[in-house]
């Protein structure tokens, strides 16, 4: 695997990788490598000649008094752990790189980030589409692998290579997860031993809910009530929001309709540690 730290050698790279004929797969990344990081490698593996994993932990998406210093950084781990999964290209810049200063320019895409991760992160999102356009530009013509996992961030990137016409092909993968149903994280590692033992709530509350849809509830709202309280049967967790939406508009419908897919979403902080969760359901 060839390592890449500046943004010239990423572009030069696959600049060439394209002049001859094979295509290019770009997994964005924070590191703090997981299995979960790994299933989108091996996804991009699946259908590219080139793979370039990305890492690159990115202030813009970090408000103040988030865990931007405290994050993971297992920089050797990561490289390993990529390469094993069919990565041939990393890109690890620093900030510097990435930002040689401050950027007056930022992405924002309206609507879908008001919500949800956008409420209570109000700048998070401006963050990650800056950050990911700059990938794209960098890196050039290729299908981009996004976990599901950030569900509502895989909406918001779809808007924006939509809108801006980036010559780049989105491909969301499904959430890779704990034998008892957490969702693999890189902040799980924050999590106490009692708090990890908490944690599968969320799964809980989201299959909970999905199995009401599928047992004829039409009523998002009664929905989001039973994942809100099964949520909130768990002292240790506490709910931001739990949610029962249309997958594209990101909008609650007023009843769910038969034959057509909804997004269960939830969020809960466990100590100072947020967890996400999502659960995809065919409304029967
Ligand atoms: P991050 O390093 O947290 O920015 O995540 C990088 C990419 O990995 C994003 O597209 C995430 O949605 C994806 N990802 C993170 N956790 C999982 C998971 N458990 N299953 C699938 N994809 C994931």
């Amino acid at each position: 695997m060839e390592v890449v730290s500046t943004k010239a050698g990423l572009r030069t790279l696959l600049d060439a990788v394209r002049a001859d004929g094979r295509s290019v797969g770009l997994v964005p990344t924070m590191g703090a490598l997981h299995a979960g990081h790994l299933s989108l490698i091996t996804a991009a593996e699946a259908e590219c000649d080139v793979v370039a994993v990305t890492i690159f932990v990115n202030p813009l998406q970090f408000a103040v008094g988030e865990d931007l210093d405290a994050y993971p950084r297992p920089i050797e781990r990561d490289l390993e752990l990529a390469a094993r999964a069919g990565a041939s290209v990393a890109f690890t810049p620093d900030t510097v790189e990435m930002y040689p200063r401050p950027t007056a320019t930022t992405v924002h895409v309206e609507g879908l980030t008001s919500t949800m991760e956008g409420a209570t992160r109000p700048s998070h999102f401006d963050g990650v589409t800056t950050v990911v356009t700059k990938l794209f530009t960098i890196a050039g013509p290729c299908r981009a692998y996004f976990g599901e996992k950030d569900f509502q961030q895989l909406s918001v990137v779809r808007r924006m290579v939509a809108d801006l016409d980036q010559p780049v092909t989105v491909v969301g993968c499904p959430i890779v997860r704990e034998d008892d149903g957490l969702a693999l994280s890189s902040r799980n590692v924050y999590l106490s031993p009692e708090q990890r033992a908490a944690a599968p709530v969320l799964n809980r509350a989201l299959r909970a809910g999905a199995a009401l849809i599928e047992a004829g509830q039409r009523d998002p709202a009664a929905v989001v009530a039973v994942m809100g309280a099964i949520l909130g049967s768990e002292p240790l967790a506490v709910l931001d929001y739990a949610e029962v939406l249309d997958p594209d508009s990101l909008l609650r419908p007023a009843a769910l309709e038969p034959g057509r897919p909804a997004r269960l979403l939830i969020a809960a902080g466990l100590g100072a540690t947020r967890l996400l969760d999502n659960l995809g359901v065919l409304t029967p």
